[in-house]
C-alpha cells in the first residue's frame, strides 16, 4: 500500500475505534449513574463487566486515546508519597450549632431581625456525618478533589475520590444544558460510608483480622486520606452533594434550586430528603419526624442542617469569623455519655473466644438505654486501660453495638479484671496461645458458644430465622431442647409455646419460620454454619465452586486454596471445620430435615478440555473471566488460580499481572484471547 493511503487506512482505524470507545464508555457512565446514583440498575453485573473488560481491551490497543475521565481510570492507581495541598477559592466554613428548640428559634429570630422579614424560608436537610470535600469541575471534568483542610487550604485527593463511583468524572452536557449551567463548576459535599458498606468493611477486617472501625465517620475519612487509592476503592464510599458553585457563589438564586440542579446533572444529594420549610415551625416538624427515623436511613446523619433559602438574603446575613449567619447545624442528642464500669464478665462467642464484656451503670445514649458494652479482647482492655469502677466515655454508631472510646476517671476502688481460668458458662479450661489475642473455651459443645453460634445462624445475612432472639435462644439451650442447629428443625409447638415470652401464635410463626429457612441457599447455608474466618462473601465463593455440603465437606487443603481470593488459613478453617465428627453428623441431620441447598451448574458440553488446567490473567474483551472459567469447566477443563510447571494454558488478557511472567519463566502454553476463543470452538 502507498504510505498516503496506508496512513489514511490507519486513521479510519483509529477514529473507528476512537468511537467505539466513546460509546463503551457512555454505556458504563450511565449504567453507573443507574448503579450507584438511582440506586436502580439496568444491566447485569456480567453485562456490565463485558462492556467494562471491551474498553479495557481498546484502551490498551489506543492507549492515546485513554483520558482521565474514562470509567477505567477509577480503580486508582499506584500510591503516592504525600498529598499536595490546596488553597480554596472560596474558604469552607464551617457551621454553628443548635442543641435545642430554643437555640433554633433564637437563629431564626436573628435571621429575621437582621433581614428585616417577618417570615424565611428555610431548606431543611440531612447533615451528613463524613468527611467534607470540594469537587471542582473545569470545562465539564472532574478537575481536582480538595478536603476541607482548615477550611482554608485542603489536601489534593483526586485519585482518591475518582474512584467513588457516585462521583461523575465527566458532566453529562445533556443534564448541565437542562439544568442550565455550565461546565465550570464546583460542587461540595460530603463523602460518607453506608451502614451497609461499614457492616461489610468491618466484616471483612474480621475475617482478615484487622482491627475494627469505631464507626463510618472515621472508616470514610481514613478511606478517603490513605495515600493508595486502591483502599480507598475497596471502601464502597459514597458522595452526596449539597453546595453548587460557579465562579465561587451560588450557581442558582435559592438553595433549593441549586440542591434540584445538582440532582438533575447526576449527583446524589440532599435534594431527595431535604424540604423548603415556610418558617421555623416547619423547621422542627422536619427536624422530629427525622430524629425519629434516622436510624432507617441508609447511612448515619448526625443532625439536621438549616439555611436559609434564598441567597440574596444569605448575601445580606453574610459570615461570621467562622461560619455563615444564615445556616445552623440542629445536632441530634449525643451518641457519647460518660458512664461507671460496674464490672467486667467474658462472654463467650460461637468460636468458644471469650470476650470481655463491661457491665455499665444503664445510661441513654441517643435514646436507647445502654447497660453493657464489648471490650473486645485483652489487648483493648490493656490499652483502655480499663479497670473495673472507672468512669468510660461510651459511644453508640447507628446499630453497631456500643463500645468504650476512652476511661475519663480512674475509680476510687478500681481494681484490675483478670481472665478467668475456667469458662464461666461450662467450667471447661480457658486455653490461651502465648502471642495471640484470643483466649478460648476448649469445650467444642459448650452452651455459650451454642448460644451465640444459633444466634448466627437464624441471622438476617444467614438462614434469615426471624423471631429466634437472644432470650428465646437462651431458654432452648439451657432447657437442653435445642443442642445444635438441626435440633431447631425437630422442635414441637408445645415444647416452644410454653417458653417465656412466648404463645401458641408466636410459637407456630417461630415455627413456620425456621421451616421457611430450609430453602436458604447454599452460600446462606455456608455462612450459617459460622466457620472460622468464613464470612459472607467467602461463603459465595466457596458454593460457586463446590455447589454443595457434600462436594465441600470433601474438599482437599489444594481444592480449598484454588478459590479465587481464598487463602491457605481461610482453606485451613474450613477444612479443619469438615474434620469434625460431630459437624458432619449435625449436616447429615440437617440433610435428613430437608436442608441440603445445591448451586445449579449446565452440563459440560464437551469433554475436550478434560485433565487441562488453565489460568486467566488480565481482563477479557468478550467476557468476563468468570464466563470463560464457566466455558472451560463446561468443557470438562479445569480453572486454577496459580501458575506451576503442570498448568496446561495460561490465558492473557490485557493488563496481566505476574502470573503472565511466571508462565513465560516455566515455559507454559500462553494463549490470547482469540487462541482460546480458537481453542474452545475447535472440534
Ligand atoms: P461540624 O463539623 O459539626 O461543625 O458541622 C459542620 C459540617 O457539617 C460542615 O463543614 C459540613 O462538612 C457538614 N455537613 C453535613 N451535611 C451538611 C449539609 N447538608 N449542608 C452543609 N454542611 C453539611
Ligand atoms: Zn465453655
Amino acid at each position: 500500500m502507498p504510505k498516503q493511503k496506508e496512513a489514511a487506512a490507519t486513521k479510519t482505524v483509529a477514529t473507528a475505534a476512537a468511537k467505539k470507545i466513546e460509546s463503551l464508555r457512555e454505556d458504563i457512565r450511565r449504567n453507573d449513574y443507574r448503579y450507584y446514583v438511582l440506586d436502580d440498575p439496568k444491566l447485569s453485573d456480567a453485562s456490565y463487566d463485558k462492556l467494562m473488560n471491551q474498553l479495557k481491551a481498546l484502551e490498551s490497543e489506543h492507549p492515546e486515546l485513554v483520558t482521565a475521565d474514562s470509567p477505567t481510570q477509577r480503580v486508582g492507581g499506584k500510591p503516592r508519597a504525600g498529598f499536595e495541598t490546596y488553597r480554596h477559592k472560596v474558604p469552607m466554613v464551617s457551621l454553628d450549632n443548635a442543641f435545642s428548640t430554643e437555640e433554633l428559634q433564637d437563629f431564626d429570630r436573628r435571621v429575621r431581625e437582621l433581614t428585616g422579614r417577618e417570615r424565611v424560608d428555610y431548606v431543611a436537610e440531612h447533615k451528613f456525618d463524613g468527611l467534607s470535600m470540594a469537587l471542582i469541575y473545569e470545562n465539564g471534568l472532574l478537575a481536582r478533589a480538595v478536603t476541607r483542610g482548615d477550611g482554608t487550604t485542603g489536601e489534593d485527593v483526586t485519585p482518591n475520590v475518582k474512584t467513588i463511583r457516585s462521583i461523575p468524572l465527566r458532566l453529562d452536557p445533556a443534564a448541565l444544558k437542562k439544568a442550565g449551567l455550565r461546565g465550570d463548576l464546583e460542587v461540595r459535599g460530603e463523602a460518607i460510608m453506608t451502614r451497609k458498606a461499614f457492616e461489610l468493611l468491618n466484616e471483612q477486617q474480621e475475617e482478615v483480622g484487622g482491627k475494627r472501625f469505631a464507626n463510618p465517620r472515621n472508616a470514610a475519612a481514613g478511606a478517603v486520606r490513605v495515600l493508595d487509592p486502591t483502599i480507598t476503592a475497596s471502601r464502597r464510599l459514597d458522595f452526596y452533594a449539597y453546595y453548587l458553585l460557579m465562579d465561587g457563589r451560588p450557581a442558582l438564586k435559592r438553595h433549593s434550586l441549586n440542591l434540584e440542579a445538582l440532582n438533575t446533572i447526576h449527583f446524589k444529594s440532599s435534594f431527595r430528603d431535604a424540604k423548603v420549610c415556610e418558617g421555623i415551625a416547619e423547621v422542627e416538624r422536619y427536624i422530629s419526624g427525622w430524629e425519629k427515623k434516622r436510624e432507617k436511613i441508609a447511612y448515619e446523619i448526625d443532625g439536621i442542617v438549616i439555611k436559609v433559602d434564598e441567597i440574596g438574603l444569605q448575601n445580606e446575613l453574610g459570615f461570621t469569623s467562622r461560619a455563615p449567619r444564615w445556616a445552623i447545624a440542629f445536632k441530634f442528642a449525643a451518641r457519647q455519655e460518660t458512664t461507671v464500669v460496674n464490672d467486667i464478665i467474658v462472654n463467650v462467642g460461637r468460636t468458644g473466644v471469650l470476650t470481655p464484656t463491661a457491665i455499665l451503670e444503664p445510661v441513654q445514649i441517643g435514646g436507647v438505654t445502654v447497660s453493657r458494652s464489648t471490650l473486645h479482647n485483652m489487648d483493648e482492655v490493656a490499652r483502655l486501660g480499663v479497670e473495673i469502677g472507672d468512669t468510660v466515655l461510651v459511644e453508640r454508631a447507628g446499630d453497631v453495638i456500643p463500645h468504650v472510646l476512652k476511661v475519663v476517671k480512674r475509680g476510687a476502688n478500681r481494681h484490675p479484671f483478670e481472665m478467668p481460668a475456667k469458662c464461666p458458662d461450662c467450667g471447661s479450661a480457658v486455653h490461651h496461645v502465648e502471642g495471640e489475642v484470643a483466649y478460648r473455651c476448649v469445650n467444642a459443645v459448650c452452651p455459650g458458644r451454642l448460644k451465640e453460634s444459633l444466634q448466627h445462624y437464624a441471622g438476617r445475612h444467614a438462614m434469615n430465622i426471624d423471631g429466634l432472639g437472644e432470650k428465646i435462644v437462651e431458654q432452648l439451650v439451657d432447657k437442653k431442647i435445642v443442642k445444635d442447629f438441626a435440633d431447631l428443625y425437630s422442635l414441637k409447638l408445645d415444647k416452644v409455646a410454653n417458653l417465656e415470652r412466648m404463645a401458641e401464635k408466636s410459637a407456630q410463626n417461630l415455627l413456620d419460620e425456621i421451616a421457611a429457612s430450609k430453602k436458604s441457599p447454599l452460600d446462606r447455608l455456608i455462612y450459617a454454619l459460622g466457620i472460622r474466618m468464613v464470612g459472607e462473601r467467602t461463603a459465595q465463593l466457596i458454593a460457586e465452586k463446590f455447589l454443595s455440603i457434600e462436594k465441600l465437606s470433601e474438599a482437599s487443603l489444594e481444592d480449598l486454596n484454588e478459590v479465587h481470593e481464598i487463602g491457605p488459613k481461610v482453606a485451613a478453617s474450613v477444612r479443619e471445620f469438615f474434620d469434625e465428627s460431630s459437624n458432619l453428623k449435625m449436616l447429615k441431620c440437617l440433610r435428613e430435615a430437608g436442608i441440603n441447598p445445591k448451586v445449579e451448574r449446565k452440563a459440560p458440553k464437551s469433554n475436550k478440555l478434560a485433565g487441562q488446567t488453565f489460568v486467566f490473567t488480565g481482563g477479557l474483551a468478550n467476557r468476563t473471566r468468570e464466563e470463560a472459567g464457566e466455558l472451560v469447566v463446561a468443557h470438562g477443563g479445569k480453572v486454577i488460580s496459580s501458575v506451576s510447571k503442570k498448568t496446561s494454558y495460561v490465558v492473557v488478557g490485557t493488563d496481566p499481572g505476574s502470573k503472565f511472567d511466571k508462565a513465560k519463566e516455566l515455559g507454559v502454553p500462553i494463549l490470547d484471547e482469540a487462541g482460546f476463543e480458537k481453542l474452545i470452538n475447535s472440534k
